[in-house]
């Protein structure tokens, strides 16, 4: 991707993600097929170092630049969507706990997360779904200043995997966020069979009285921090987009048509489609990459920015998925071409939190200058 600027410190990451994901590439269909995580993929991104990279240098991290992170998660999707989708939310999680946890609780999430030790989101409701960042589980407080959750998480990517959860709850009313280790209150349950991402096992948890340790809660963020998870978003949707599209042209290069004896790339209509959809793919790219500038520049314009951005990059990865099904014809509808996976893996974007449609609101909302919603 030639636009992508990123700090020259950073390029021995993302060149080390770049030849892993293209590692990657060969078994996601089998990864989406069987609906098996990716375990060797995301042990491989650990070994390399990349998980530990997005820490400060102070942590022992290489205090990789968002720049760089977006092209890391862009560069994963293109290969495996579903170890991309997991190693987000792994990263994610683990640095929201680590940045906003007290310094002992901090402390002990770095050592795990630099040892190994995997962390996921489990923040979305079967009740709250996009509004996750006000759920309506209100824990129960217990003698002593702990509080107790009997509830339920769902869509939690990599769940099987996972040591550590960022998770919250209602207490009196406001959201609270905790850590959480994983221990036999929590069970499990397999609801993923699912269009697409299917190598991302996002399961729902029950919570059977899981304990939410006062020392384990999260501190309020403070003014201007950046959302690893949010910013990350959009790259997700581009490298499935950026999948698609490589073997759109792939396609249409060497496919024949029988009746003209020429390659399909001589129809009018796939030049045309061919071109409308890649100035869309150049310019969701360049608005992702503008708020991941920002985000190094420690600008608050991100907020909006990074909606902005996820809607664009939604949308462009859905309609290149559809336009190779298009292109590759009754064979793209089999399995025999890559488009029906990619069409599937494209449709979560816009799915998850917040979908499209809330980004559209909220976007609409701050430009309309609407303070309460109708
Ligand atoms: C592949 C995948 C991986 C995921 N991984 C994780 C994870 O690791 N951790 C995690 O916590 N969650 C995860 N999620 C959950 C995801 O981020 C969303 O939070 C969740 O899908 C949204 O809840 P819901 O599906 O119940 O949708 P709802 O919120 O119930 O949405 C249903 C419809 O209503 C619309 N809608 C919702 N609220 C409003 C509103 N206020 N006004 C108007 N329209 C509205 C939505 O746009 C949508 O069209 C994942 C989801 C997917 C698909």
């Amino acid at each position: 991707m030639s636009t992508m600027a990123y700090p020259a410190k950073d390029r021995p990451w993302v060149e080390k993600a770049e030849e892993l994901a293209a590692g990657f590439a060969p078994a996601a269909a089998q990864t989406d097929q069987e609906a098996a995580l990716p375990k060797d993929n995301l042990r491989r991104l650990f070994d390399a170092g990349l998980d530990a990279a997005i820490l400060p240098e102070e942590q022992g991290g290489a205090g990789l630049s968002f720049r760089a992170f977006g092209r890391i998660v862009f560069e994963i999707a293109r290969g495996c969507p579903a170890t991309a989708c997991i190693w987000l939310m792994n990263t994610g999680a683990a640095e929201t706990l680590i940045a906003l946890s007290s310094p002992e609780t901090s402390a002990r999430y770095v050592r795990e997360f630099r040892q190994g030790k995997r962390f996921a989101n489990a923040l979305s409701e079967p009740t709250s779904g996009n509004l996750f960042l006000n759920p309506v589980q209100e824990a129960e407080r217990l003698p002593g200043g702990d509080w107790k959750l009997e509830g339920a998480k769902r869509f939690v990517s990599g769940a099987e995997l996972a040591d550590y959860f960022l998770i919250n709850v209602s207490i009196d009313g406001a959201p609270a966020f905790f850590g959480v280790e994983r221990d036999d209150t929590l069970e499990i349950h397999d609801i993923w069979d699912a269009l697409g991402m299917r190598g991302t096992r996002s399961q729902l948890i029950g919570f059977r009285g899981a304990r939410l340790k006062r020392e384990n809660r999260l501190g309020p963020p403070p003014e201007g921090r950046q959302n690893l998870i949010g910013l990350g978003l959009p790259w997700l949707s581009l490298g499935i987009a950026q999948a698609a599209y490589d073997a759109l042209k792939e396609h249409a290069r060497t496919k024949t048509l029988g009746a003209t004896g020429k390659p399909l790339s001589h129809a009018q209509w796939i030049q045309f489609e061919t071109a409308a959809v890649h100035a869309r793919l150049t310019a969701a790219k360049l608005l992702a990459e503008h708020t991941l500038a920002l985000a190094d520049e420690g600008s608050a314009e991100t907020n909006i920015l990074a909606l902005e951005a996820k809607i664009l990059a939604n949308q462009i990865a859905k309609d290149i998925a559809e336009l190779g099904i298009r292109v590759g014809g009754g064979l793209a509808y089999t399995k025999a071409l890559p488009f029906e996976r990619h069409f599937r893996d494209a449709q979560a974007g816009g799915l998850m939190a917040y979908s499209s449609e809330l980004c559209h609101l909220f976007v609409g909302q701050y430009e309309l200058g609407v303070q309460e919603p109708g």
